[in-house]
């Protein structure tokens, strides 16, 4: 319970702040709240998208004011009690109080602990710096038009993309029938210019791909959804995806977590689309950089970070390549590679979609030992945040 002592600084603190100009004038809602969710400033954005008038907002407790709705529809819980560290989503609508509107946003919530307020004098019973110390520091920001203009980009881009791919495929097609002996007749020498043609169109393809890959994460992962998103499960999906390829090469999956009977819950705030990239990428080196044995895949968390690690016994990387993998249309170049194609952009989508998602990623391998790609993503509590 507040002392009513407490609860007229509040609102003393509420009042001085609420008339100021510098928060009046931003275009973000912001609202601040104390521990129990009780609002303590609200400004004319926020209001704007809720549909209430400050004299009602104030004082109230925030989930009668803010309505957020998720991906179902389903109204989120707000729960302060549990927010040790700050967060943000861009996968809620706010409800206005008629319902009448939702606006798509992006919700950053700081607790004051991490983030200082500034110093307002307030002429209270005791007539000292009344800042709340506890409270959390919400902003709303309205992502409408950037929804809009990420969607026509998106559909430009696939659009380009089946445009690009669709005669690349009709020219491996005809290469193909061109190397077919029941179809067509060709000495030794168009064979090998046709095998040739073959291995660049495959080329061409995999670049199309990697390259759009690389449009969608180089704008800094504005365009990321965010979602809390379990890692283990995640991975089981797409080891699963893949297993069909790792058994093709004759090689062994093992994935910890399936293993284990109580399969713990780590959750990550991640774009979903994106991290299964990242993973099917590292696995898709895994297979493509192994001829025998086979490739681990484990994930381990501690109290702030999960880590996944991607473990294969294949071909390994000697030490003078280790600084450059990660780096655009880099590849290794020696007698082992050769052969493996590739458009060395793999890693490097890896490396800034990890990176955009506030992660690490990093390589552990040795020429002819195998290699360890380890990826660590911040961990999200179950009950960190907004409960759903
Ligand atoms: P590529 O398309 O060439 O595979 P990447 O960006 O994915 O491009 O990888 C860059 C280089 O790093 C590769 O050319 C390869 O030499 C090396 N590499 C990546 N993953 C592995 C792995 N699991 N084992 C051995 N070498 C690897």
């Amino acid at each position: 319970m507040f002392s009513r002592k407490k609860q007229m600084e509040e609102m003393a603190f509420a009042t001085a702040i609420q008339s100021d100009l510098a928060i009046r004038a931003i275009s973000d809602g912001v609202v601040v709240c104390n521990t129990s969710g009780h609002i303590l400033l609200i400004n004319p954005a926020a209001l704007e998208m809720s549909g209430f008038t400050v004299g009602d907002a104030l004082g109230l407790d925030i989930s009668s004011v803010i309505t957020l709705l998720d991906v179902h529809n389903q109204a989120v819980i707000w729960d302060f009690k549990q927010i040790k560290q700050s967060l943000t989503r861009s996968d809620l609508q706010l409800k206005s109080n008629t319902g009448a509107k939702l606006t798509p946003v992006e919700i950053h919530i700081i607790p004051s602990n991490t983030t200082k307020l500034p110093d307002y004098q307030i002429v209270s019973s005791s007539n000292h710096h009344a800042a709340p110390q506890d409270s959390f520091i919400i902003t709303l920001r309205d992502i409408s038009l950037e929804l809009k203009s990420e969607e026509a980009r998106m559909d430009f881009i696939s659009t380009a993309s089946h445009e690009m791919r669709t005669p690349v495929a009709t020219i491996d097609g005809y290469i193909d029938l061109a190397l077919n002996a029941n179809v067509a007749t060709t000495d030794d020498r168009a064979r090998g210019f046709l095998e040739k043609a073959k291995a660049a169109s495959k080329h061409l393809g995999e670049l199309f791909a990697d390259l759009l890959d690389v449009t969608k994460i180089e704008d800094d992962g504005q365009a990321f959804r965010y979602e809390k998103v379990d890692v283990n499960a995640l991975l089981a999906e797409v080891a699963d995806e893949m297993n069909q390829q790792i058994k093709a090469k004759g090689l062994a999956l093992n994935l910890a977590s399936a293993t284990t009977k109580i399969n713990p819950l780590y959750y990550a705030m991640v774009d979903k689309t994106i991290l299964r990239e990242v993973l099917t990428n590292l696995i898709g080196n895994a297979i493509k950089y192994t001829e025998k044995g086979g490739i681990a895949l484990k994930v381990t968390a501690d109290d702030d970070y999960i880590t996944i690690s991607v473990k294969d016994t294949g071909i390994g990387i000697a030490p003078e390549f280790l600084p450059h993998i990660f780096q655009k249309f880099y590849r290794v170049d020696n007698t082992d590679t050769r052969q493996i194609g590739g458009t060395g952009l793999g890693l490097y989508i890896v490396k800034n979609s990890v990176e955009n998602m506030h992660g690490k990623v990093w390589v552990e391998s040795q020429p002819g030992q195998g290699s360890e790609f380890f990826i660590s993503l911040p961990r999200v509590k179950n009950s960190d945040g907004l409960q759903i």
